[in-house]
């Protein structure tokens, strides 16, 4: 039996802005079920890469895959809504004059009563099921999390991008969230492509990590293998700051 696709892959990613190269030909691909995290040091290209896979940036040159099917190469590309991917971005807020329910329904498009049980499941799932009808200013910074988590995934995109969603939380709650948060993407058995720029996230919450710098993969592996045996000074160094 043929090996299944990867469910995201992406082929010499390169992306230029007024002539330096800040994606350079990055090569990527996260199998079902999977959380890769994309780690590196603040502007070494990380937001520009899940930008274009997402469809809101276009490349210079490379390929995006999404179970195998070409979504975007250098003359082909389908509209990042057609993508079947989902978001969770640092500001990506609620839109706050939707009730909880309407902002978890946005990207739904069944009947009322499915997309009814689908929102209803996911509040329950993260524990906000009370607040259905209520509006993102009544919440908490980590409940409105907790909600943009279930609007994300309410429409069961095969691929979700993450780039530093916990980065506005509170320390105190950052390590719960983190928790439950992988829980949830584990059990809707969605691949995930987690931007960071901190070690200690990554360790925590990837099956895999994907070192960047200055625009390119500098180590692939599991997260303890390069914690263990980071590929070079450089990498030492960036990791030097967990224990
Ligand atoms: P990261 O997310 O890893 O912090 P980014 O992908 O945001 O890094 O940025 C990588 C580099 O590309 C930075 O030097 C940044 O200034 C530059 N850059 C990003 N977007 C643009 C843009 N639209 N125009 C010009 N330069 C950009
Ligand atoms: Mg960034």
């Amino acid at each position: 039996m043929a090996a299944p696709h990867p469910r995201l892959e992406i082929q010499h990613l390169t992306r230029r802005f007024e002539g330096k190269t800040v994606v350079d030909d990055v090569s990527l691909s996260i199998q079902p079920g999977h959380v890769t995290c994309l780690l590196g040091p603040s502007g070494c290209g990380k937001s520009t890469t899940l930008r274009m896979i997402a469809g809101v940036d276009m490349q210079d040159s490379g390929n995006i895959y999404v179970d195998g099917n070409l979504v975007c190469d250098t003359v082909f590309r389908i509209p990042p809504e057609r993508r079947s991917i989902g978001l969770m971005f640092q500001d990506f807020a609620l839109f706050p004059h939707l009730t909880v329910e309407r902002n978890v329904a946005f990207g739904l498009n069944g009947t009322r009563s499915e997309n009814r049980a689908r929102v209803e499941q996911l509040l329950d799932r993260v524990g906000l099921l009370h607040f259905i009808d209520a509006y993102p200013h009544e919440l908490s910074g980590g409940e409105q999390q907790r909600v943009a988590l279930a609007r994300a995934l309410a429409p069961k995109p095969r691929v979700m991008l993450m780039d530093e969603p916990f980065s506005g939380l509170d320390n105190r709650l950052r390590d719960g969230i983190r928790d439950e948060t992988l829980a949830l993407l584990k059990e809707e058995g969605t691949s995930v492509l987690l931007v960071t720029h901190e070690p200690e996230e990554a360790m925590r919450m990837a099956d895999e990590i994907a070192l960047m710098r200055e625009g390119r993969i500098v180590q692939r592996g599991a997260p303890y293998n390069i914690y263990n045996a980071p590929a070079d000074k450089a990498a030492v160094a960036f990791f030097s700051d967990i224990n």
